[in-house]
């Protein structure tokens, strides 16, 4: 029997005011999976996962978590007042209260230590994003949610946080749920796609959806082109490791 999904998503409804931002959304993420949510900014990818959260309320449709599901939270945006004065350690055990060792174990997990006792005014995008993350990881979740994560972080930093996500599904065999804007990014850890704009336009397999006509026109021409620096990339980094390049190069040369 198939596992039962940690998040089921059916039919999903929501409107602000009479305007439509959802329409009859469809999503389920089972454990060990990575689904990724995309689509151009405004398309309700936030919206989506506040209502996954709890936090909105859908106008009709069905949310459904597995019982007793703990769900780790990377929001898309957080401001840190300038003037207060807090440090990572302080900042990650704000919501979630966590023995210093647990929160150096978090950071740890994301590549982050170094920062515990920083202020968090004062870190780098990638790390607060990594801080961010570990902040998630406190909570042991079965199903990790992230909305935008590599947002503010340069491309390296991008390839190195995805790595570092896809490393987090296999060591801890959660669930995924990651919101993206752009396709190329996420494709090579993910093991579904959803494509989103106020709609599911398309969704499967990020093969599958990246030749959607749906995708191609809603993403238009640059989304091809990402796509091809996506396949760049990832020859690139096998590489270094792997006998999937090996193959690539035999046909290359
Ligand atoms: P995405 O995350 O895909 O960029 P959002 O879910 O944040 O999109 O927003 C989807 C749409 O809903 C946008 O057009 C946005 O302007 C609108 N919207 C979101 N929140 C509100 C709100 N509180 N009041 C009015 N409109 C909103
Ligand atoms: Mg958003």
């Amino acid at each position: 029997m198939p596992a039962e999904p940690l998040l089921t998503v059916e039919n999903v409804n929501f409107a602000i005011r009479g305007n439509p931002i959802l329409l009859d959304v469809d999503l389920r993420v089972t454990a060990g999976e990575i689904v990724a949510l995309i689509g151009p900014n405004g398309a309700g990818k936030s919206t989506l996962v506040r209502i996954v959260l709890g936090l909105l309320h859908p106008d009709s449709g069905q949310v459904r978590l597995k019982p007793e599901l703990r769900v780790g939270y990377m929001p898309q945006r957080l401001t840190v007042a300038d003037t207060l004065p807090l440090t990572v350690q302080r900042f990650v055990t704000l919501g979630t209260p966590a023995p210093r060792e647990r929160v150096r174990t978090a950071l740890t997990e994301v590549g982050a230590a170094h920062v515990l006792d920083a202020p968090v005014q004062a870190i780098s995008g990638g790390e607060l994003q990594r801080v961010l993350l570990a902040r998630a990881l406190l909570r042991e979740p079965d199903l990790l949610v992230l909305d935008e994560p590599i947002q503010g972080v340069d491309l390296n930093g991008q390839y190195e946080l995805y790595d570092l996500i896809s490393g987090l599904r296999r060591q801890r065999g959660c669930g995924i749920l990651i919101v993206s804007h752009e396709l190329h990014l996420v494709m090579a850890a993910t093991d579904h796609v959803i494509c989103l704009n106020r709609h599911v336009c398309c969704s499967g397999h990020p093969d599958q959806v990246a030749r959607d006509p749906a995708y191609l026109q809603l993403f238009g021409i640059e989304g091809v082109r990402t796509l091809a620096i996506y396949h760049h990339h990832h020859n690139h980094r096998h590489d270094l490791h792997g006998a999937v390049v090996a193959a690539e190069h035999d046909r290359d040369g």
